[in-house]
């Protein structure tokens, strides 16, 4: 085997033991997340570059586990992909977005995660609006955040799903656009409102010739397609001016807000955008 770091074997890591069990161990605690109201979610506010307003808040779940203190969607999201747990998870997020917006945020506009598995679910689209209606969450004022590798796995199913959300007035978010399959011909044939620029390209936007080399196309087909562009994670005034500069529709990232619980996310932007 090859050495890929430090006391690491690819494939035979020492920790590969423990890590499997944490795993399990996880799975198993995850099954009963919801019944324990282990979940909450937080907000972070995405900014519209030309006014300073906030344009809508992309909910981001988090587990608050009860020995282990608060693990990331990073870590729990893929487990609960894997057990089938995501369905159940999933609802929950949507309908928990909708009343903390409408009791919270003055019924702003959010924008959920979704994953593969959820989209492929028998019924997907009924269940979102039924879980719409019963919150009187409007349609217009949800929106869907997908990746790309969504669409290449059965690609007319998923077509044919987005295109029923956006007949029903939902709207729909590409996440993480450039670093998946990026194949130009999705944006065109999909649906979509907006692209949400990849956080890898924004961070290196000020030192990397490349990365803005690709923000820059992204906007420009941005432009062409009519959609709306967001980059996510903006952390600096440099990478601030640079994409004001190129254009840029919507921003968000610590710059302007961490993700935080509804009761604290900013209700506006200060001075950030000042010219
Ligand atoms: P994402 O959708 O790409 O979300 C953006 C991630 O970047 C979030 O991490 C957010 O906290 C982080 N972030 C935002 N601004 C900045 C910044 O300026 N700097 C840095 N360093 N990071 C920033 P988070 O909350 O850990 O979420 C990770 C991923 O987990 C999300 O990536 C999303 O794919 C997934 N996820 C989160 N909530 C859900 C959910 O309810 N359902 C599903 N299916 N996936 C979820
Ligand atoms: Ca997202
Ligand atoms: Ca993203
Ligand atoms: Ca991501």
């Amino acid at each position: 085997a090859k050495r890929s770091g430090r006391n690491t074997f690819a494939g035979f890591e020492p920790g590969m033991d423990t890590e499997l069990k944490l795993r399990r161990e996880l799975e198993a605690d995850l099954a009963k997340v919801l019944e324990r109201g282990e979940l909450s979610l937080c907000f972070q506010p995405r900014v519209s570059m030309k006014t300073g307003a906030i344009i809508c808040y992309e909910a981001l779940a988090r587990w608050n586990h009860p020995e282990r203190g608060l693990i990331g969607p990073g870590i729990f999201i893929p487990i609960a992909e894997q057990s089938g747990k995501i369905d159940a998870i999933g609802n929950w997020v949507i309908r928990e977005a909708c009343r903390l917006s409408l009791d919270k945020l003055s019924g702003a506009p959010i924008s959920v995660n979704i994953s593969g598995h959820q989209l492929r679910s028998r019924g997907f689209v009924d269940n979102v609006l039924q879980i719409l209606e019963e919150a009187k969450f409007p349609p217009e004022r949800f929106e869907v955040e997908l990746t790309e590798s969504i669409l290449v796995e059965d690609r007319d199913r998923a077509l044919a799903i987005l295109k029923a959300m956006k007949r029903r007035g939902m709207k729909l978010a590409l996440d993480d656009f450039g670093t998946g399959y990026s194949s130009l011909s999705y944006l065109r044939a999909f649906p979509f409102d907006t692209i949400k620029i990849d956080r890898s390209f924004i961070m290196n936007l000020a030192q990397d010739d490349s990365s803005l080399a690709i923000a820059d196309a992204v906007m420009n087909l941005g432009r062409a397609l009519h959609l709306s562009i967001v980059a996510e994670g903006v952390e600096t005034v440099e990478q601030l001016t640079i994409l004001s500069s190129r254009g840029c529709d919507e921003v968000q990232g610590y710059l302007f807000s961490k993700p935080m619980p509804a009761d604290i996310v900013p209700r506006e932007i200060e001075g950030a955008l000042a010219e």
